[in-house]
């Protein structure tokens, strides 16, 4: 196939050269309300709630403190408490409850995640610093002599200022500039340390935490926080995805070499529908060789939901990506998910423009598979050379039987097809009244999201997929700028 736009009857569509300009013909459609529906009310309703027992246990524990030192030891207990429990609820952002995953999205929930970690690292940090000048103060002696006494005779202070060493460690690693220069296994096994700064840290606050040393109707509710917290991640992180994948047997049934870089996995089981996939969604992948178990990595699926086979489609990116060509028939597999709220239903009408860049066209492919029939589609496939479009015999034979889909393949370089607002409302005349499903690399993401916000498309309308672990938590649309 040459360089060029083309249809599914392999017609090479025109490039896109005189253009109307169109720039200012804006639609006002209304915002939609945000699809906010039960599940993060009720996660929000149970914070608070959790918030306002921790705030109870500080102003029913607290013994006035008077003379040198008192407020700083006041104010370093708030921190301990109030730290611990956000650190909690960062536990709880990625320890996938499905109610929340379905609705907010893992991305979502990573980016909050991500944006409450450094609160809790600042606050212990604090807690650390105000505790040890308090004491210090009420006993008159200096900041390093208190340090020494609580390290060498309180107990389980060592291994909680080991804890906070490690969280220190964990946050500074998990900083976006320091997250780049690792590699992405790196990056994991020192979050994981994380779980165990949290740890190290419990002994010390049921011991010799003034809150809960006097008072054990504090004690255990505090002990509940920690088997709530924990509990989830054991539960929807490790035991579930454990459980499904044992119940439904999965299994490597076949690898599939689909262009020199690319391989497609397909994943056999019992009953998969009852695991209420969508197309467009994504599992982490656990292959359970002596090489793969220890790691999982995220994949989407590259065709809708099938009651005996899960595919996914991967380029060869990294060592991981490229050792599954050699996996064997019969592997079992561990699948944690599904994940994603990228799906067909998604959408809010029945006008769908679907944008690809490279293997990004996975899960578009299954998203397709949701797609009524008759919802009047528009895919657009980006793709560097002809080679690199997987998929597309696929991607013709559905568009040969579903009139309402248009494929088009825009392969060349950026300069043929530069994907902005001028490209997208040239090949797509009505794109400004449709949802927009875009999948691909960073770059080609946010070119059609500002793109998508020139041309007026709703936010709430432009849906996005993004295979990195790197991607902002947000875009800053109109700015051409990406925040964070
Ligand atoms: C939601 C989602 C869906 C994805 N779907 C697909 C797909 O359908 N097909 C496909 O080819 N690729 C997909 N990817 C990308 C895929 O996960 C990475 O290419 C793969 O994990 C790379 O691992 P590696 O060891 O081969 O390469 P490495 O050299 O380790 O990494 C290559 C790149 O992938 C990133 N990466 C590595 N491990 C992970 C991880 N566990 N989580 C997130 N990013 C990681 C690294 O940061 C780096 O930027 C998806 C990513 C995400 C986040």
């Amino acid at each position: 196939m040459s360089s060029g736009a083309r249809t599914g009857q392999r017609r090479a569509a025109p490039r896109p050269g005189k253009r109307p300009d169109v720039l200012r013909t804006r639609p006002g459609l209304p915002a939609a309300p945000d699809a906010y529906d039960r599940a993060p009310a009720v996660a929000l309703w149970l914070a608070s709630l959790g918030l306002g027992l921790v705030v109870g246990i500080q102003l029913a524990t607290r013994s006035p403190l008077s003379g040198p030192g008192a407020l700083p030891t006041e104010l370093g207990r708030w921190c301990a408490l109030l730290g611990t429990y956000a650190a909690m609820l960062v536990v709880l952002l990625v320890a996938r409850i499905p109610a929340l995953e379905r609705s907010v999205g893992l991305d979502r929930m990573v980016a909050y995640h991500r944006r409450l970690g450094p609160a809790v690292i600042l606050l212990i940090a604090a807690h650390v610093l105000l505790v040890t000048i308090g004491y210090a103060m009420s006993e008159s002696v200096s900041f390093l002599g208190e340090s020494w006494t609580f390290l060498s005779t309180y107990s389980w202070l060592l291994p909680a200022f080991a804890g906070f060493a490690l969280m220190v460690m964990a946050g500074v690693t998990s900083w976006r500039v320091a997250r780049r220069r690792m590699k992405y296994e790196t990056w994991w096994v020192t979050h994981l340390y994380l779980y165990l700064a949290i740890a190290l840290a419990y002994m010390h606050q049921i011991s010799v935490g003034q809150q809960f040393v006097t008072h054990p109707w504090a004690r255990w509710i505090w002990i509940g926080l920690y088997v709530i917290t924990f509990g989830a991640l054991l539960v929807f992180r490790v035991g579930l995805p454990l459980y499904r994948s044992l119940h439904h047997d999965l299994r490597i049934h076949a690898v599939v070499r689909e262009s020199p870089d690319t391989v497609s996995v397909w994943i056999s089981g019992r009953g998969l529908d009852a695991l209420a996939v969508r197309g467009g969604q994504f599992f982490g992948w656990r292959f359970l060789t002596p090489q793969m178990w220890w790691e999982s990595h995220p994949y989407s699926l590259s065709a809708g939901p099938d009651p005996r086979y899960l595919r996914i489609t991967v380029k060869d990116l990294g060592d991981h990506s490229r050792s599954l060509a050699r996996l064997r028939p019969g592997t079992r597999v561990v699948a944690e998910g599904p994940y994603g709220v990228f799906t067909a239903d998604a959408r809010h009408g029945e006008r769908v423009v679907l944008l690809a860049g490279g293997v990004g066209i996975t899960p578009i492919r299954a998203v397709l598979d949701d797609l009524p029939a008759d919802v009047r589609t528009d895919l657009l496939y980006r793709a560097p050379k002809t080679q690199a479009l997987i998929l597309h015999k696929e991607l013709e034979a559905i568009a040969a039987k579903r009139s309402a889909l248009r494929v088009r393949y825009l392969v060349g370089n950026r300069r043929d097809y530069p994907i902005d607002a001028r490209t997208l409302i040239y090949l797509v005349p009505d794109i400004q009244s449709a949802d927009i499903y875009v999948c691909g690399p960073e770059s080609f993401i946010h070119a059609v999201r500002e793109a998508g916000h020139v041309l007026g498309v709703p936010a709430h309308k432009v849906h996005h997929e993004a295979f990195s672990f790197h991607s902002p938590d947000t875009y800053e649309l109109g700015s051409g700028k990406v925040v964070r």
